[in-house]
């Protein structure tokens, strides 16, 4: 009877061990880290989406307040930043005007934080009236600027259309870190990105950036293992772009647009990369809009 007992408390316990093992710990909602070997440098993550900010001997420079569908969302950064300085908020930076990335930024107003994006972000939130966006306070032209705060310069730069058509690449150049957003995925497959995508003017977009001094890219958008960008990886976006191209402008040019090239497009190289079955048909929609229509 003992015996019975035990054996069942030891099976117990082997398949408690296991479901623990099957089940790794639930990642947390939000999560603040600092980029390895930078004196202020930080990523904040919420959900899926995630922003740079830096903080400086003379305040903080916030990015993307990733507040979509997060009525919370702007505060709780506010009160990470918190965590780690209590250095005042000095500018919020829109990386582009889409919604899940700028929604939220009314707590950096209330905290004194000017709100800088690229004209056309300001020229489509105005239009649109999000009542979660926060408008931006001051606009920066094609030509780009340099925010300096504390010793630290934060270059915005504009590189033509994109995935958006009010991305602002931003570069800090001592630490030689970028942070762009959506246009960039890193070691995944593209995938509702492609929406609003502008296919040829991103390929040209891709390569000014890769002309820029950096080594490591923070993408709006947590890439595998949480890890940054490199080059090459934004080599092989834009090869996977260019092999996306490749064969829709042939499918495309047999009528095959839209439903059999959305079912028929394979990108077998990129196979073992995330988001590959989710993204194929966006890809190809979005491409069946270029090569089938000429948009
Ligand atoms: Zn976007």
């Amino acid at each position: 009877m003992l015996r019975t007992v035990s054996c069942i408390s030891i099976a117990a316990l082997f398949a408690l061990a296991l479901s623990a093992q099957a089940q790794p710990a639930q990642r947390p909602q939000i999560a603040t880290t600092k980029v390895e070997g930078t004196d202020g440098v930080y990523i904040f993550r919420n959900g899926n989406h995630q922003s740079m900010f830096v903080v400086t001997g003379d305040g903080v420079i916030a990015t993307d307040p990733v507040g979509y569908g997060r009525p919370t969302g702007g505060q709780d950064y506010v009160n990470e930043i918190r965590k780690v300085t209590d250095k005042p908020i000095k500018y919020l930076i829109y990386s582009h005007h889409h919604f899940d990335h700028a929604a939220g930024g009314k707590a950096f107003k209330d905290a004194g934080a000017t709100v800088v994006a690229h004209h056309v972000a300001k020229e489509r939130l105005a239009v649109l009236k999000d009542p979660h966006t926060v408008l931006p306070d001051e606009v920066v032209s094609d030509k780009g600027r340099t925010i300096t705060l504390g010793g630290t310069s934060l270059e915005l730069s504009y590189h033509g259309l994109n995935h958006s058509d009010s991305t602002l690449v931003m570069r800090l150049p001592k630490e030689k870190i970028i942070f762009v957003v959506d246009t960039l995925p890193v070691g995944q497959v593209p995938g509702r990105g492609m929406i609003d995508f502008h296919p040829l003017e991103a390929e040209e977009f891709i390569k000014k950036v890769l002309a820029l001094d950096w080594d490591r890219l923070i993408p709006g958008h947590p890439g595998v293992g949480d890890r940054l960008g490199s080059k090459k990886d934004a080599q092989d976006q834009l090869q996977l772009l260019q092999d996306a191209s490749a064969e829709m402008k042939v499918m495309a040019q047999q009528g095959k647009c839209w439903e059999p090239a959305e079912k028929e497009l394979k990108l077998s190289k990129y196979e073992s990369w995330p988001g590959y079955a989710g993204g194929l048909p966006l890809i190809a929609r979005r491409y069946c809009g270029l090569w089938g229509r000429g948009t």
